[in-house]
């Protein structure tokens, strides 16, 4: 194994020398793990960027969801994963609100807040459904044929190619290397337009390190060669036409619709609303939702690492007040986010 990768980082630097600088974007934080935990950056020449995005479901969640569930916590039992319980809102996070003594409930998925609204009829659940495209699927198979007037959602699921559209008309990557799970669902189909359109090379990579370099490789051999081409490098698990039948179930339950994401405007499409037969699980159908207003911490760059435009360690407070015991901002929290991530593998 040794040698095959020394092998691809030789043609990495073969080609890479024909080029100028090189930014290639990723949006998955699997991938940043990666690249942090083997060093890929370090190895790479010094014209080729690898640049984190929005690849944390947690991360881009926005804090006014997380203030919502905080004001419905007066009211309703939430349910949430882990990594959000810890996430700040404006004044306080969940885990806060749990310590003063409202009813907020770690589950492992959506089916373990289904089985608890049905055990205690007498309350009223939230449950916070957060996650790209992989996790959609799941929210929906519960929903489908769910007979509940005691449970309801808090819709913060998002889309990953309108976001990649956004990153790709507001800055100047020269690359995608495509999340490897969303693209297990999705496919290959959805990145052929974004190619056509913005002529830049996508390559859909696994997680291993030989993945993520075999799939840099194949960018710059694309740039070299004068191509912009969509190419599947997780070919063992992501197929052309993705996974029918977690998109069929998608399709039944949710449309796509406009979604702000934590340091984005509103993206077009980036997320989805529940359709009108399943919208009666829909909290924003049942409480009238006063307009929270959200407070950004100060020195917190979150917005400006999760466009890709800033690393952690040009934060101010990385590792300094901001640690994952006292995570200041959402890039901080989850095991995905690449604050986080930055923090275990530079910062022991
Ligand atoms: Fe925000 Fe903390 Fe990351 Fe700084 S280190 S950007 S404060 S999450």
């Amino acid at each position: 194994m040794r040698e095959l990768i020394d092998k691809v980082i030789r043609k990495i630097n073969d080609v890479a020398k024909d080029l100028n600088e090189v930014k290639i974007m990723h949006v998955c934080g699997s991938h940043e793990h990666t690249i942090c935990k083997y060093g890929i950056r370090e190895v790479l020449p010094k014209n080729i960027k690898l640049i984190p995005g929005p690849g944390c479901p947690v991360c881009v969640t926005t804090q006014k969801e997380i203030d919502i569930a905080i004001y419905l916590s007066e009211n309703y039992v939430i349910t949430t994963l882990g990594d959000l319980y810890r996430v700040p809102g404006s004044e306080k996070s969940l885990f806060d609100v749990k310590a003063e003594g409202r009813d907020v409930r770690l589950v492992y998925s959506i089916s373990d807040a289904v089985r608890m609204a049905k055990k205690e009829k007498d309350k009223n659940f939230l449950f916070l459904a957060i996650g790209f495209e992989t996790t959609a699927p799941t929210t929906g198979a519960e929903l489908l044929n769910l007979n509940l007037d005691n449970f309801y959602i808090l819709n913060c699921h998002r889309r990953t190619p309108p976001v990649m559209e956004y990153l790709l008309e507001d800055t100047n990557l020269d690359a995608f290397i495509c999340p490897g799970h969303v693209s297990a669902i999705i496919g290959v189909k959805p990145y052929y337009p974004l190619v056509k359109k913005y002529r830049i090379p996508m390559v859909i990579a696994g997680f291993e390190p030989l993945d993520v370099l075999i799939s840099i490789y194949m960018i710059l051999k694309q740039i070299k060669d004068g191509e912009a081409k969509v190419e599947n490098e997780y070919y063992r698990v992501v197929k052309e036409e993705g996974n029918v039948v977690a998109q069929k179930i998608i399709d039944k339950i949710f449309a796509p619709a406009d979604k702000r994401w934590r340091g984005f405007p509103v993206i077009r499409e980036g997320g989805y609303e529940l359709k009108e037969k399943y919208k009666r699980f829909d909290i924003f159908n049942v409480e009238d939702i006063p307009n929270i207003k959200e407070k950004i911490p100060k020195g917190c760059i979150c917005d400006k690492i999760l466009r890709g435009e800033k690393l952690p360690t040009d934060c101010k407070l990385f590792g300094k007040i901001c640690t994952p015991f006292n995570p200041v901002g959402s890039c901080m929290v989850s095991e995905e986010g690449t604050c986080r991530i930055f923090f275990k593998y530079y910062k022991r």
